[in-house]
């Protein structure tokens, strides 16, 4: 069953990540249409960090999705919650 285990690159870091049945090192954001392991996400999970703002934005816009509005802290969301 290992054969249902993908390897994936994080959209943010770049780090290569896996994800299968038991295995879950990262997260799909479906806001944003991106892959992003669980160091990034956990790392902001209030928000996205200023500096990950242009990266996470040129992913939705290359996926055709509209940016969210921000959150109550003034960051765009994680995508999650
Ligand atoms: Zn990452």
């Amino acid at each position: 069953m290992s054969d249902n285990v993908i390897n994936l690159t994080c959209d943010l870091c770049s780090k290569s990540f896996k994800m299968g049945p038991i295995l879950y090192q990262g997260k799909f954001l479906p806001t944003y249409g991106a892959n992003i392991c669980n160091r990034c996400y956990q790392g902001n999970t209030d928000g996205w960090a200023p500096h990950l703002e242009n990266k996470i934005i040129a992913i939705a816009k290359s996926n055709g999705l509209a940016i969210p509005e921000r959150n109550e802290v003034g960051l765009l969301p994680n995508g999650l919650s």
